[in-house]
C-alpha cells in the first residue's frame, strides 16, 4: 500500500509533451504556469523534488523518421533537447522566486553545471528543486531510464511519472468495455500481465533496485500534489 509519509524525497519524469499541452507547440505558456504552480506546491511541502525533463516536445531521436541518418547523432539532438526544457522551466520557476538546481549529464560549458551525486544530493537538501537534464547522457536510452536511475542513486523514495492517464488499466479503456483501474501492482504482476508502465530499460532497472512508481495524469497539474498525498490517486507499481 502507498503510504505519503514514507515519502520525502522524489523523483519526478515529465515527458516533454505535457509542455507543449494540446497546442503542440514547443512550450504551451500556460500549461508551464500551472505546471511551475503545481511544483511549488509540493515545494512549499518540504518535499525534495528531482525533476527529469523528456525531449519530446522538441527532438526525439529514438523515433526519428529518417532511419539513414545515425541514431548516435540523433540522439544528442534529444539529450540537448531536455537541456533546453530544464532551463526553460527552471527559469520559470526562479521567476516566480523559486531556487533550482539545473544540472547536466553531457557538458555544455557555461550553460549547465555537470551532474554529480554528491553536487546533485547537496542541492536537494537545500530544497532547491532539482533538474537532471540530458538524459542517462548515452544514446539509445530514454529519459524515463534517467528518472529512475538518478531516483536510486540519489535514493529517492519513489518515482513520479505524470502521463495523459489515470493510471494502469487491465486493458485498453478506450477498445474493451470490461478494462478496469489498477490502482496498484507488484512489478512481478506488471511483467506477467504486459501491464506497460515504462521501457523495459527503465521498468527493469526499478524492479532491480526496488524502487517504487507512481503513474498519474498531470493533464489537472494540482494532480501532482494528489498523487503524492492521496494512494487512491495514480497507479502504485511497488516491489
Ligand atoms: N535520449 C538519449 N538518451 C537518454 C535520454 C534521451 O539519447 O538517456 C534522447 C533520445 O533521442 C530521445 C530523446 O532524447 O528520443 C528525448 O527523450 P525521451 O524520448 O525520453 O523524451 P520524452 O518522450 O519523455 O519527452
Amino acid at each position: 500500500v502507498y503510504k505519503s509519509e514514507n515519502i520525502h524525497r522524489v523523483l519526478l519524469k515529465l515527458s516533454g509533451e505535457v509542455l507543449s499541452g494540446k497546442k503542440g507547440i514547443i512550450y504551451d505558456e500556460t500549461v508551464i504556469d500551472s505546471l511551475t504552480d503545481a511544483i511549488i506546491t509540493v515545494h512549499n511541502q518540504n518535499y525534495e523534488l528531482g525533476i527529469v525533463l523528456g525531449g519530446g516536445n522538441i527532438f526525439r531521436g529514438g523515433s526519428w523518421k529518417n532511419k539513414n541518418l545515425n541514431r548516435v547523432v540523433l540522439d544528442s539532438i534529444g539529450m540537448l533537447a531536455t537541456i533546453q526544457n530544464s532551463l526553460y522551466m527552471a527559469e520559470i520557476l526562479i521567476s516566480k522566486g523559486i531556487d533550482c538546481a539545473i544540472f547536466s549529464t553531457l557538458a555544455v560549458d557555461k550553460v549547465v553545471d555537470r551532474y554529480t551525486p554528491q553536487l546533485a544530493s547537496s542541492a536537494l537538501e537545500q530544497g532547491k528543486v532539482c533538474f537532471f537534464s540530458g538524459g542517462t547522457g548515452n544514446p539509445y536510452f530514454t529519459t524515463d531510464t534517467a528518472a529512475v536511475l538518478r531516483a536510486v542513486e540519489l535514493q529517492a523514495d519513489i518515482v513520479l511519472k505524470a502521463t495523459n492517464v489515470d493510471g494502469l488499466y487491465s486493458a485498453d479503456p478506450k477498445k474493451d468495455k470490461n478494462a478496469h483501474f489498477i490502482s496498484s501492482a507488484s512489478f512481478e504482476e506488471c511483467l506477467q500481465k504486459r501491464l506497460g508502465v515504462m521501457d523495459l530499460t527503465a521498468f527493469s532497472l526499478a524492479m532491480d533496485n526496488t524502487m517504487p512508481i507512481k503513474i498519474f495524469n498531470i493533464s489537472q497539474p494540482q494532480m501532482l500534489i494528489e498523487a503524492l498525498t492521496n494512494a487512491e490517486t495514480g497507479t502504485y507499481i511497488h516491489p
